[in-house]
């Protein structure tokens, strides 16, 4: 896309510009010469000397080095049109031939019978490729042709914008006369020296169109061309760039791609690990009671009944600890809710402080605790509810509490509900018999 928006952007934009600014310069630099040759061809003092064959030559000479100093010009001259003789501003002489190459401008001239003037260009290695424009007038008198004169100049200020088109821009810019010759303004030479040859499938629009663009593939080369023609010379202006493909262009794509892809990669690890961050947080917030930060029934559940399975053929034991604070109504009563927060939390610590890291603690409900003591014989459960109840008469709290414990082992092939159950009736039966103690389950 990048290639084609550059080539339609050179063929719609930039070569018309050119080819207007150097067809108006060129307009312009040729409005003078064509006025001087004019006023020399309408010069009474021309006629005269023309219809007195050729009188004085001095006078003649004079005129035209005059005109020459006069108007800065590089050349100026006459032919009178009964003897095809030359007169050239410095006091040369010549009879042109008209069948020669010198002389075929001439014979050119006359052949153009409804112009008053024909704009005829000379270019020469020996002008460093600097072409010289005569401006040859017609001198009529009375619908008689008399000869011809004018001024040759050379484009100086044309050829450096020319020039700068071709150094700045690699743009190459040419002229086909009106018989379609390629007239070079470049310093190298045109591959052919007619517009037909050089353009033969696009020759007939160029010639017949005010102006045309096209472009031609040629050896790889995109050569895309603009020609605009300029009436008051005659002459086609070809403005022309060639197009390579543009490899930076290529580079920049993928550059721009691999970046794309790393860019998004990027995004792709930061999403992935806040995601992953969002999720553990809520896994977290999900699973832990908030106030007790040890687990909640929604998360022990799975654990259990985890851990039971593994139990159940009986070969690994199990203890399952139901513990709930005794008359916790009254500290709530007597304290307030806020002080019952702190008597929870602080318990649940007590609790962490002195189970082993296999040991599974939730908190079951209001003031009810489990803890689920995976590869623990009942003994061992006790043990610990002993030790837990020691700790908590020990401990120097605000409130001072008491635990009812109720302790269970798996028996094998027993349900969930009917383990749980014996740890319950084993907590009631603590209850019934006084708080403050570890029973064990029948
Ligand atoms: P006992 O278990 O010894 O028979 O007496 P109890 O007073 O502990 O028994 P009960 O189960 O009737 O009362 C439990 C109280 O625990 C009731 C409730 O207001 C309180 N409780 C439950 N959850 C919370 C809590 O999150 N914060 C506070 N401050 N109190 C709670
Ligand atoms: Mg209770
Ligand atoms: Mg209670």
């Amino acid at each position: 896309m990048a290639h084609n928006s550059l080539s339609e952007g050179i063929v719609d934009d930039a070569l018309p510009l050119t080819s207007h600014l150097i067809s108006t310069d060129l307009q312009k630099q040729l409005q003078a010469p064509i006025y001087v040759a004019q006023s020399m061809a309408q010069n009474h003092f021309v006629h005269l000397w023309l219809k007195s064959n050729q009188g004085d030559t001095e006078q003649l000479f004079a005129f035209l080095k005059k005109t020459k100093t006069l108007f800065k010009s590089q050349t100026s001259f006459l032919v009178d049109h009964r003897t095809n003789k030359y007169y050239h501003f410095d006091g040369r002489t010549s009879v042109l031939d008209l069948n020669s190459p010198e002389g075929s401008w001439y014979s050119e001239v006359l052949n153009y019978a409804q112009l008053d003037y024909v704009l005829n260009v000379d270019v020469s290695p020996q002008d460093n490729f600097s072409p010289i424009v005569y401006v040859n007038h017609k001198i009529m008198v009375n619908n008689e042709l008399l000869g011809v004169t004018g001024v040759g100049i050379q484009l100086d200020d044309l050829q450096h914008l020319i020039n700068h088109y071709q150094s700045e821009y690699k743009r190459k810019v040419y002229f086909a006369d009106h018989r379609g010759r390629l007239i070079f303004y470049n310093q190298e030479k045109m591959p052919s020296d007619s517009l037909a040859s050089e353009f033969a499938e696009h020759y007939s629009a160029i010639v017949s169109q005010p102006s045309y663009k096209f472009s031609i593939e040629q050896h790889g080369v995109q050569r895309l061309v603009n020609s605009r023609y300029i009436p008051d010379l005659g002459w086609h202006l070809i403005v022309e760039q060639a197009f390579t493909p543009e490899t930076k262009l290529t580079d920049a794509l993928i550059a721009n791609l691999l970046l794309g892809v790393v860019i998004t990669l990027c995004i792709l690890v930061i999403a992935q690990l806040t995601f992953n961050q969002y999720q553990k947080r809520l896994e977290t917030i999900a699973l832990t009671d908030k106030l007790c930060n040890v687990l909640n029934r929604q998360a022990f559940e799975p654990l259990l009944q985890r851990h039971i399975l593994r139990a159940k053929p009986g070969r690994v034991p199990l203890s399952l600890l139901l513990l709930d604070i005794d008359h916790f109504k009254q500290v709530n009563d007597q304290h307030g809710h806020l002080v019952g927060d702190q008597v929870l939390k602080h318990f649940a610590q007590l609790c962490m402080s002195v189970a082993d890291s296999s040991d599974i603690i939730c908190r079951w409900g209001g003031e009810e605790f489990m803890i689920l003591m995976p590869n623990s014989y009942i003994d061992h459960a006790t043990q610990f509810g002993e030790r837990l109840r020691a700790k908590l008469a020990a401990c120097d709290c605000i409130v001072p509490i008491t635990i009812s414990i109720g302790v269970a082992q798996y028996q094998s092939q027993e349900s969930e509900d009917d383990f749980i159950k014996r740890a319950d009736d084993a907590l009631y039966r603590a209850k019934r018999l006084g708080r403050n103690r570890v029973e064990l389950a029948a």
